[in-house]
């Protein structure tokens, strides 16, 4: 386990403390290992899933062009380095269905907005909204989840988290309300499409 923190902590998060939550795992955005080193430093248990075929709980998942690194030894849920998305899928199995989908499209939300976690969880809940899965259900759920963790330098803590994220779930279902494009709103159509 020590070389493969070692790599973890490198980069942007250098000076930071190993801790217990989410935090210093996910890894950098800005810089890492390419998919085939980090799959050489993961070993045998480490799975490559090309963009496209993850799925979630049935549901089909992804993150642009962008591939998954599933790895089961990783120390949280979900990473992210430049170019592809990591998922402890062995970690992530006890939670809900949207707290595995918030997981997977935070991680994803780095890749597109940077290393700023606010932005990224509320990457997750637009997401979530856009493409019909999350409700105010599974925003009790993500909420639920994430009040657990302390934060540290780069992640507020989890009920301020919670807290970011109720807004960003109102302002997403007031946007969806107003444009009536999108997934989310498709299935709402009375007439069967075939
Ligand atoms: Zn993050």
């Amino acid at each position: 386990m020590a070389p493969f923190c070692a790599l973890l902590i490198g980069g942007a998060l250098l000076g930071t403390p190993a801790r217990a939550e989410w935090a210093n795992k996910e890894g950098s955005t800005v810089k890492g290992p390419t998919i085939d080193e980090y799959l050489n430093q993961v070993g045998p248990d480490g799975k490559l899933v090309k963009h496209g075929a993850l799925k979630i709980d049935g549901k089909s998942v992804s993150c642009g062009k962008r591939p998954t690194v599933i790895n089961p030894n990783f120390d949280s849920w979900g990473g992210a380095f430049p170019g592809f998305v990591i998922l402890n899928t062995k970690k992530i199995s006890g939670l809900s269905t949207p707290v595995k989908l918030y997981v997977y499209s935070h991680e994803c939300g780095h890749q597109f907005i940077g290393a700023d976690e606010t932005a990224a969880d509320c990457f997750a809940i637009r997401r979530g909204v856009r493409y019909g899965w999350l409700d105010a259900l599974g925003l009790e759920d993500i909420c639920t989840f994430i009040s657990t963790l302390k934060g540290d330098a780069v992640h507020p803590p989890g009920p301020v988290r919670c807290e970011a994220m109720r807004k960003c779930y109102a302002n997403a279902v007031q946007g969806s309300s107003r444009h009536t494009t999108g997934p989310a709103n498709k299935a709402q159509t009375l007439g069967p499409s075939n």
